[in-house]
């Protein structure tokens, strides 16, 4: 349940999950972590329930990275709350790279959430993560008489941690 274009969704967080993907992001550096997120549409945006870590199997995984295959089918086929992406920027920020877009297509279609963590460089004493969350947009064709997904953005959400 996707918010029509220009609305912008809320994404509620538990403290406890958002807690999880920033231990396992730090914890994996210095490289890429990544995972999925299981979650609901909620009145008024997306109630996240879980995060999911998945194998990062990139060839190079300080850079980028790959969700081991077999974990994410798994998640694919037994996880009917799979509703977003996780995946850390250990050295930039939380901002989608023009890799992340190009490489939007393979999971988009699947999902309609999208989180960057980054380690926040900025805090004094303690490992804080910087999280940001994005709503995956489809420009839908129908000008042919047939929708046919055009293209995918992501656009930023607002997000609530509870
Ligand atoms: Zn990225």
């Amino acid at each position: 349940m996707a918010a029509p274009h220009g609305q912008q969704n809320t994404f509620y967080i538990p403290s406890s999950v958002e807690q999880e993907m920033s231990k396992y992001m730090f914890a994996s550096l210095p490289q890429e972590a990544c995972g999925v997120v299981l979650g609901e549409a909620a009145a008024g945006g997306i109630r996240i329930s879980r995060f999911q870590p998945i194998r990062n199997v990139a060839p190079d995984p300080l850079h980028h990275f790959s969700l081991e295959d077999t974990e994410w089918i798994r998640c694919v086929f037994n996880e009917p709350q799979l509703i977003g992406l996780f995946h850390s920027h250990p050295r930039t920020t939380p901002i989608p790279s023009n890799e992340d877009l190009r490489n939007l297509p393979i999971f988009a279609g699947l999902l309609q959430i999208y989180f960057i963590g980054s380690p926040d460089l900025t805090a004094e004493s303690q490992l804080k993560m910087l999280l940001k969350g994005y709503q995956i947009h489809a420009s839908i064709d129908s000008s042919i008489g047939m929708s046919h997904v055009q293209s995918y953005s992501l656009q930023p959400a607002q997000l609530c941690v509870t």
